[in-house]
């Protein structure tokens, strides 16, 4: 098993450095662990999640090369994109010889769904609508990138009190996703971390994964979102029995922007 979305202390909200994570990822027993950290053009507010890209490579290869013989390390990345800042974002990733790419979307209409603003005045059909909206502006409009990240990401801070994001409320949405990425050989993860405890109560709607299955979609991974080292491969014996009732047999990571397929 591979955990393809962790962030070390590359990304400023992250306290786990590489080696810990490691470390902790072959005690586990995974095969591999994908370091993506944040790129986040124009980020509104205090945070900047900017990387030098230089020393992260030469960094990051360090590291691979200190666990080749325990552990696969993939070098990726992890895009936030909004409409304005795609260009410049494609750049990078077109530029160094990342592994795994996911792209994400953090803000919607210069709001953070982190933040209770962004839910004033909405309805949860309304704001996981926009949401979804914007991703699917993505994943058209972004030229480079290999997975989605956690669609369900809405519904880590969401204001109501079901929060669950379900395919049946927004079948046109995701059904217009999936399209997209199935014609251009790209997938979405299932970002774990959004269901670990202390989360937000939010169930993962599995008809989600069928409907993508259904469609001829092959390409899911799993990612934890860890940014600490207890967090590494969070839930992943109970989302890969998830994957399993929803028809998947493999998951896939990326190596050099190609993907390897991995047996459940
Ligand atoms: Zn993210
Ligand atoms: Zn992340």
């Amino acid at each position: 098993m591979f955990d393809c979305h962790t962030h070390t202390t590359f990304s400023t909200d992250s306290v786990m450095s590489a080696e810990q994570a490691c470390e902790t990822a072959i005690k586990l027993g995974l095969d591999g662990i994908a370091f993506t950290d944040h790129l986040d053009y124009d980020f509104p507010g205090q945070m900047d999640f900017l990387i030098d890209f230089d020393e992260y490579f030469s960094a990051m290869e360090m590291i691979r090369q200190k666990y080749e013989d325990h552990l696969k390390v993939l070098i990726g990345i992890e895009v936030g994109i909004q409409p304005h800042v795609i260009r410049e974002s494609e750049e990078v990733i077109r530029k160094y010889p990342f592994d795994h790419v996911i792209a994400s979307v953090h803000l919607v209409d210069r709001q953070d769904p982190y933040e209770k603003e962004y839910y004033a005045g909405k309805t949860k059909k309304d704001a996981y609508s926009r949401y979804l909206e914007e991703i699917y502006q993505m994943v058209r409009n972004l030229e480079s990138f290999d997975m989605v990240g956690h669609f369900g990401y809405i519904t880590r801070y969401a204001d109501y009190d079901d929060r669950t994001l379900r395919y049946a409320d927004h079948s046109d949405l995701f059904d217009m996703i999936f399209k997209e990425l199935i014609e251009h050989g790209r997938g979405f993860e299932l970002n774990t971390g959004t269901y670990r405890s202390g989360r937000p109560d939010a169930v993962y709607d599995i008809e989600i994964l069928r409907r993508y299955r259904e469609l001829g979609g092959e390409l899911v991974c799993l990612g934890s979102d860890a940014h600490q080292a207890d967090h590494i491969a969070a839930r992943f014996g109970y989302f890969a029995q998830v994957l399993r009732d929803a028809g998947f047999r493999y998951t896939v990571h990326f190596e050099d922007r190609k993907p390897v397929f991995d047996k459940l």
